[in-house]
């Protein structure tokens, strides 16, 4: 499955509880991860770079609030929303959760359907794309749910490979991506794709940007990789 697929990583020791946000997670199209204590959690975060953490709080080994802190002061991972789950409900233990840096925080048990609702919520604002909603650069707008692409309000023709590299750029402008970053998030990480293949695909997707006239909004920035804008 290819990275344009939010990939949510689920730390829980319980194996049945994991199982069940594994299997509601997948239904609801995103690629999961797991992981069954802190240690591993930190390692697996490292690898695969999730897009959201929904973490246990209560971990053998390093506990999630631990995880969360650690995660939460390295500026690599600071972005990566994390939700919390516990089974303590006291409101002190709420606010030393948020303390940590948690985005969200959910008290077991939970409703699940509550639980998809939240990690929906938070990847509304890290990708937007990936849950439905339309994305404007300049006079670009993408429309993820329709797959259309206009520019100056014409519609551009554009290949299922450059519709899923305009969407990662769209969700974070400015950005600069390598060229391995933008393989593992468009072409996915378990397929071997020549690095070359980034830049064929980046000239196809600027010629399409540019058939109705208009500027090359796609900058290359020399020995990093590209950015839109
Ligand atoms: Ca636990």
């Amino acid at each position: 499955m290819s990275k344009d697929h939010p990939t949510v990583l689920v730390v829980e020791d319980e194996p049945a509880q994991r199982e069940v946000l594994s299997y509601n997670l997948q239904a609801e199209g995103f690629y999961v991860e797991t992981a069954p204590d802190g240690d591993e959690a930190l390692i697996v975060v490292q690898e695969v770079c999730p897009d959201i953490i929904v973490l246990d709080w209560m971990l053998p080994g390093t506990s999630g609030i631990e995880v969360c802190r650690q995660l939460k002061t390295r500026t690599e991972t600071a972005g990566i929303p994390i939700i919390m789950l516990s089974a303590r409900s006291e409101e002190v233990d709420r606010v030393r959760g948020l303390e940590t840096g948690a985005d969200d925080y959910v008290i077991k048990p939970y409703s699940v359907l509550e639980l998809m609702a939240r990690v929906r919520n938070q990847l509304r604002r890290v990708r937007p794309a990936a849950v439905g909603q339309r994305l404007k650069f300049e006079d670009i707008e993408l429309d993820a749910e329709t797959h259309r692409v206009t520019r100056r309000e014409k519609q551009l023709k554009l290949g299922p490979t450059e519709f899923r590299l305009l969407t990662t750029f769209m969700e974070k402008p400015g950005r600069v991506w390598s060229r391995e970053q933008l393989l593992d998030r468009v072409w996915g990480r378990d397929i071997y794709v020549d690095s070359r293949t980034v830049d064929v695909h980046i000239g196809r997707l600027r010629k399409a940007l540019c058939a109705q006239g208009g500027e090359d909004p796609l900058r290359t920035v020399r020995g990093a990789g590209y950015a839109l804008g």
